[in-house]
């Protein structure tokens, strides 16, 4: 077993995973196969390389690919040691030039992100080449997609999200609904279609991750994978994730919700931070939450309301639960009220 990274042979624990981090360059299981990836890709010219929240030893080797093609970037200045590094925030992509990278790198950065990850996702096939290539590795764990962007503490973001800082969960049961909105998955996932099991034993990727969607799932997306940017293609639109509803009510959501992110997507990044301000205003003010409680509550619904690209929690009554942004509440309590 050799890191493909670095080279060296040994490894260490990473919590209660054995032998998965890489000694001498702290890769781990996940990061080595995002390499095997990454060797496995024909650019035929230096390609551009975004590569964010990046990893210390698979940076070196994508900048022996790129040269200063390579972008390092997060919003975070820790990660500033990285050459050509860029403040970046996930939440405001509205200026990055489109079809920027030829390969958009990530790991276990979509969990972190606080806003409507339609939209991120968005943006970072916008930003891709037409045959660029976008991986990312994200986090697919428990049964159900749950997300929360509101003060709850980190004790209860670890317990529903797994990780204090984390603000949703990519459950395994319902991807087709939820992310497999946004996106398009693989059907399965089978290691053995893409790399021989040489290949994965060489490079110290456990057996327990080579099948199905885990922790270590390396998602391989092509531009026209983002499955929102077509009101009028007939795919189900919108980053909705819905439980107790009959499809006609899902049908009815999802038009509501392509409605917002087709708006929400047309905002500049100044209009972006006004709606933001706009929701800390309202999270702050108990008095209109109560307002509109009672109002979802006269109208027998279970609403998350999603402002802008934060949101407030309101009432869980009724039909489960499901997430419904509105670029502002009113704008929505109407429509609601129209509905009856
Ligand atoms: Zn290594």
């Amino acid at each position: 077993m050799r890191c493909n990274i670095c080279g060296s042979t040994e490894f260490v624990d990473m919590n209660s995973r054995k032998g998965v981090r890489c000694k001498k360059c702290g890769s781990l299981e996940r990061t080595r196969l995002l390499y095997l990836y990454i060797q496995k890709l024909n650019f035929t010219s230096v390609p551009r390389i975004l590569h964010i929240a990046p990893e210390r030893g698979l940076s070196e080797k994508l900048y022996e690919l790129a040269g200063e093609n390579y972008i390092s970037a997060d919003i975070s200045m820790e990660y500033e040691w990285c050459r050509n590094f860029r403040q970046i925030d996930l939440t405001e992509l509205d200026e990055i030039p489109s079809n920027s990278y030829d390969l958009i790198v990530h790991s276990h950065v979509l969990e972190h992100i606080p806003c409507n990850i339609a939209y991120t996702l968005f943006h970072l096939h916008r930003i891709l080449k037409p045959a660029g290539v976008h991986l990312c590795v994200i986090p697919f764990t428990g049964e159900y997609w749950d997300e929360c962007f509101a003060e709850i503490g980190e004790k209860e973001r670890k317990r529903r999200f797994g990780q204090e800082d984390h603000v949703r969960r990519f459950g395994r049961k319902d991807l087709s609904k939820s992310l497999g909105k946004i996106i398009r998955l693989p059907e399965e996932v089978d290691l053995l279609q893409e790399f021989t099991e040489a290949e994965l034993k060489e490079a110290n990727i456990p057996e327990g991750y080579w099948r199905g969607f885990s922790m270590t799932t390396v998602l391989k997306l092509r531009k026209e994978d983002y499955l929102l940017t077509d009101p009028n293609s007939g795919n189900p639109e919108g980053a909705v994730c819905l439980s107790g509803l009959t499809d006609s009510e899902e049908a009815f959501w999802f038009a509501k919700e392509a409605q917002y992110l087709r708006e929400c997507l047309a905002l500049t990044a100044k209009e972006n931070r006004g709606l933001k301000q706009q929701v800390k205003t309202l999270q702050n003010s108990s008095q209109k939450m109560k307002k509109y409680e009672a109002e979802a509550k006269k109208h027998k619904e279970s609403i998350r309301y999603r402002i802008g690209t934060a949101f407030v929690e309101a009432v869980t009554s009724v039909k489960g639960f499901f997430l419904f942004p509105a670029r502002i509440t009113g704008l929505f309590l109407e429509k609601l009220n129209g509905r009856k």
